[in-house]
């Protein structure tokens, strides 16, 4: 059977059959690479890839990004399943960062370095729920009136991780677990330009806050505003994950998000993040003195009062 690339019903997303990833010859990843600039995210099904294959296939995206410190090859674990097989509780750090995972956003943007592209596979579904949604923030922009284009364009947002889960009423600590940055806050362009294809689309998420040249509470309330009107259908696809898919998207263009489930059964997918490039997705970071909140680590304690 050929490559075939079915489109969704949606501004994003297409199902790639009749390949076998494990065994991908050039002609064939040209066909994916393609695919994937033009839908923004793919999913294979039936690919039951071991570790390694999965990690080769994401390098063919570019350099692998370290998720662990644990983590040698291209693939790492999410899951509430712990080695031991017990069930990740509600007071873990990591079930915290699961359940973050459940707001709309785009990966890494709170490292200087921001994701390029992300790859799931699915181990273990749980019965009911434990989706992962996708939004096409492409169309997004593309829906946007021009005046509010216009008033965009200028604007940039801090991205931070222990902001991002202060909102949901947890507070971050620095382990590495999960590698996040804790010098500082990447700032980043709302309006972001896709490094391969040139298409522009909204680039903010949960991990954004604090537009410069704007309260608190107007740069939440137009982040907020931006996100709700953009992360709707025919923008958005749902993926109900089944055994052996394999997700991939572009974190440059899409906003992703886990939906809730039952936390009483696992969900194991296994990941890779693949890094992106310097030139397009390296931000500055500052030490933002309103992220100082949420830093443990800044020595600047008088600047939390200031804001
Ligand atoms: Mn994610």
């Amino acid at each position: 059977m050929p490559l075939t690339v079915t489109p969704i019903d949606a501004t994003l997303g297409a199902v790639v059959t009749g390949v076998d990833l494990a065994s991908l010859d050039d002609a064939s990843w040209e066909e994916i690479h393609s695919a994937f600039l033009a839908y923004g995210v793919l999913v294979f099904p039936d690919q039951s890839l071991d570790e390694e294959s999965q990690g080769a296939f994401a390098r063919r995206f570019g350099r692998i990004e370290r998720l662990s410190s644990r983590q040698t090859g291209g693939t790492v674990q999410f899951s509430n399943q712990k080695p031991d097989g017990t069930l990740m509780q509600p007071d873990e750090e990591r079930y915290r960062i699961l359940k973050g995972n459940e707001g709309w956003h785009t990966d890494s943007t709170y490292m200087p370095l921001a994701a390029k592209a992300s790859m799931l596979m699915a181990l273990v579904v749980p019965p009911k729920g434990g989706e992962t949604e996708f939004a096409d923030m492409r169309a997004g922009y593309d829906a946007l009136n021009a005046d509010t284009r216009r008033t965009l364009e200028g604007l940039s947002a801090y991205h931070s991780l222990y902001n991002s889960q202060a909102r949901l009423g947890y507070r971050h600590t620095t382990d590495n677990l999960y590698g996040f940055h804790d010098k500082g806050a990447p700032l980043r362009p709302i309006i972001k330009t896709h490094p391969e294809t040139g298409r522009k689309s909204i680039y903010t998420g949960r991990h954004a806050y604090g537009i410069p040249g704007m309260s608190a509470a107007e740069s939440e309330s137009l982040l907020d505003g931006l996100m709700a009107e953009a992360c709707q259908p025919p923008r958005t696809y749902l993926h109900r994950w089944k055994v052996d898919d394999l997700a991939v998207w572009d974190n440059r263009c899409l906003m992703h998000r886990a939906r809730p489930y039952n936390t009483d059964h696992p969900r194991v997918l296994r990941a890779s993040r693949i890094a992106g490039e310097p030139e397009s997705e390296l931000a500055p970071t500052f030490a933002d003195p309103r992220a100082a909140a949420f830093h443990p680590s800044s020595s600047n304690k008088s600047s939390l009062t200031a804001s």
